[in-house]
């Protein structure tokens, strides 16, 4: 489509076309997509991950620099927003084994001649987990598998206890900042996390540079902040981190962990492991080392000492922003992190290096004489490996200006071969089935919607399949946590979506030295291709939510998910009714004492109260009003879409309150236990990180058996929905006044 001229010809509702002379109408999002160059990506790629640029590195400051400039290049008003954050670098690293035999952990990733940029070593960060507390501990040592509640429930089974211990946790199962805090709640005194084979190593396909797995020396740094309670600066909490800003004193922050953690390879994990006695661990707790996986404790005892620089380090977000020609009020916010652990090709650069492309076509879109209707803000974000810093302390600083004008925030963080994977709120989940139906997927040239309806399909129960083939919307997941979106969508209430394809790949480099440049054109998107189509979909978005002129939120989409999320909720705790009434009874029966091993003993459970009937009719209720809201106001706008091109005050109003609609779903006091999160439909899980927890305030007052509260929770996320259905209805009767 370059080079042709476009006429003037603008029809004023939904998606612009314009029409280019000889030929049917072309809107700006086709042109757009048509400008897109794969080529262009892999450069910008190999620029941002030439060198190591983590937080507070001279290369991250350079990157952010260059970008700067090329935004600026693109004919984007562009600036550095920075912050001063807490970021901890290690001082001593030490792991030996005392007992039985000795043995001293390397705690080192080996540069490889046929990586080349596995060899940057003094500019490589080693390998540990940073918010760490310092600590210099000497203990036996006790296996808890993925170091999950339910994990120490099982070891309690078996007799065992962590107090006093040092326990060895695998990565995986739940987010890793949960890993050392339900471990110092259990007693232990020092948390070492190692990257088992089976999850992301030989188990699963050779390791590199053979293939793509993570070899014996690998190591999966990372942040073991407590990102449940509160993303962002560790001492400044709902605040920006601003030069000026109180800090809290490190001793007080909630989020650092509260025993010395230390991440480690399998190589330096397997003679620990190797060492230990005591009950065999369960088999869905065994990993694919060859030795028998026993829990301990001991007789393995080991010396953990970790000692951290704690300093103050500058973020530096790069924000560009498009001024819109009729909502300049209205903005649409589009961000990825820049930062890394090391050299980061894919994580965080194949997210990255496509908005790039997206803000150099959206500027090549503007010499064509685009003029975007909303603002238009791209970020690209530092510090969100440690505890997506960048992203928040920016959006606590901005927070009532993005309350009152973000139409949406779309996030993207890496990016792979394969699917489009989707989440987000779910007010936009037609809205992006409607975007991906348009965008072409690169291997087959299907849309890129079609292809994962298939994908769902092909792996989907019978059930599933029934809905993927005659429901109009394929569902968006809903999010949790663990990248840059967290601070819109869960502390502001800002309309969020999270976008990026994967699926094909299975990868064993994460947050080592080994991703980078070499590697990702090795083994995962090559050519590009698919960082093309991520931001072919992505400008898509960008450009109809900006020249959309009634914003295109969706209500039934949002109230059938919330009536799935009741029905979960309702057969969770049935589920455990019936679990713990089972369970009493086989105590009662003497079924434990009946199938004992007299030479593996292991505890019966406790007798333990049945939880109560709760009543959910006010969710129930709530929501059933929210589905009938939700569909006249689908019926309303149908018949009231002709007239909205000549009645454009009525289109400003509806807008105004559209764009609150998310924030009625949101609570100022916040979660129970964790009031920066403010969402009552999603949340990070208190106990599993990033995975989300919808409805979490019920759901997970069930899961602690807090019925009391469970039933509190019920009735706040009711009035939230009644706010909703209330919002929806006010809308809808503005567009009312169109029809008479
Ligand atoms: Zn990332």
């Amino acid at each position: 489509m370059r080079g042709l001229v476009a006429c003037a010809l603008v029809i004023v509702i939904g998606i612009a076309p314009i029409v280019v002379s000889g030929q049917g109408p072309v809107t700006w999002d086709a042109k757009f997509r048509a400008i897109t160059d794969a080529k262009r990506i892999g450069e910008y790629m190999k620029r941002l991950s030439a060198r190591p640029h983590h937080v507070g590195s001279a290369y991250d400051k350079d990157n952010a620099e260059w970008m700067l400039e090329r935004f600026k290049e693109w004919g984007w008003d562009a600036q550095i927003e920075s912050y001063d954050v807490l970021f901890t670098t290690p001082k001593e690293r030490l792991l030996e084994m005392i007992a039985p035999a000795p043995f001293k952990a390397t705690l080192e990733e080996p540069a490889l001649a046929v990586d080349p940029t596995s060899g940057q070593k003094s500019e490589q960060l080693p390998t540990y987990n940073v918010y760490s507390v310092d600590g210099d501990v000497t203990a036996p040592l006790v296996y808890v598998n993925y170091g999950r509640p339910a994990d120490y429930e099982v070891l309690d089974r078996h007799g065992v206890s962590v107090k006093g211990a040092i326990v060895i946790v695998r990565y995986g199962g739940a987010f890793r900042g949960i890993k050392p805090k339900v471990a110092a709640e259990h007693g232990a005194i020092g948390c070492l996390i190692y990257s088992d084979p089976r999850d992301d190593g030989y188990f699963v396909d050779d390791v590199f540079p053979k293939g793509p797995m993570r070899n014996r020396d690998g190591v999966q740094r990372g942040s073991v902040m407590d990102l449940s309670t509160a993303a962002g600066d560790p001492l400044t909490p709902g605040v920006a981190a601003t030069a000026d800003a109180k800090r809290l004193a490190i001793q007080d922050s909630p989020t650092l962990t509260k025993i010395p953690t230390l991440p480690i390879s399998y190589g330096d994990a397997q003679p620990l492991l190797a060492a230990l006695a005591g009950p065999m661990a369960p088999e869905d707790w065994r990993g694919a080392l060859p030795i028998p996986y026993h829990i301990g404790p001991g007789p393995a005892r080991v010396h953990l000492k970790v000692t951290f620089n704690w300093d103050l380090k500058p973020v530096y977000n790069v924000i560009a922003r498009i001024s819109g020609s009729t909502f300049p009020d209205e903005w649409i916010v589009r961000g990825n992190h820049h930062d890394a652990w090391v050299n980061g090709a894919q994580d965080p650069v194949s997210g990255m290096a496509p908005e790039l492309e997206e803000a150099r076509a959206l500027g090549e879109l503007r010499r064509q004489r685009w003029r975007p209707k909303r603002t238009i803000v791209y970020a690209a974000w530092d510090g969100e490996e440690t505890g997506l810093l960048g992203s928040t302390e920016w959006a606590e600083h901005h927070a009532t200006e993005l309350r009152e004008k973000v139409v949406t925030y779309i996030n993207s963080d890496g990016n792979g071969r394969g699917f489009l994977n989707a989440g987000g709120s779910h007010a936009l989940e037609q809205f992006i089935n409607g975007v991906a139906r348009d965008v072409e997927d690169p291997d087959t040239n299907l849309s890129v919607w079609k292809r994962l309806q298939a994908a769902r399909i092909a792996r989907g129960s019978a059930e599933q399949r029934a809905e993927l083939r005659s429901r109009a919307d394929l569902r968006i997941e809903a999010l949790g946590s663990g990248s840059d979106y967290s601070a819109f969508l869960q502390h502001l209430g800002v309309p969020t979506l999270s976008l990026g394809f994967g699926g094909l790949d299975e990868d064993g480099i994460y947050h080592s030295i080994y991703d980078d440049f070499d590697y990702f054109t090795k083994f995962l998107d090559s050519d590009f291709r698919y960082g093309r189509a991520l931001a072919q979909t992505t400008g898509t978005a960008v450009i109809r939510l900006s020249d959309a002129d009634l914003l295109p939120f969706e209500f039934t989409n949002l109230a059938d998910t919330v009536q799935t999320y009741i029905k979960e909720l309702q057969a969770l705790l049935k589920q455990r009714q019936d679990d713990i009434k089972e369970r009493n009874r086989q105590v009662e029966d003497g079924i434990f004492a009946a199938v004992a091993d007299s030479r593996r003993p292991t505890r019966p459970p406790q007798i333990e109260t049945v939880p109560p009937a709760l009543n959910f009719a006010p969710l129930e209720n709530a929501t059933t009003a929210l589905s009938r809201a939700a569909e006249r106001y689908k019926k309303v706008l149908d018949a009231a879409r002709p007239r909205l091109a000549e009645q454009s005050a009525v289109v400003r109003a509806v807008n105004a309150r559209l764009i609150r609609s998310e924030q009625q779903l949101v609570d100022a006091a916040g979660l129970p236990r964790r009031p920066w999160y403010r969402h009552l439909l999603y949340a990070p899980g208190y106990y599993t990180g990033y995975m989300v927890k919808t409805v979490p305030g019920v759901r997970e007052a069930i899961e602690e058996k807090q019925y009391a509260e469970a039933e509190a929770e019920v009735l706040r996320v009711a009035s939230a929905l009644d706010r909703e259905t209330a919002l929806i209805e006010a809308v809808t009767s503005d567009l009312e006044t169109l029809t008479k």
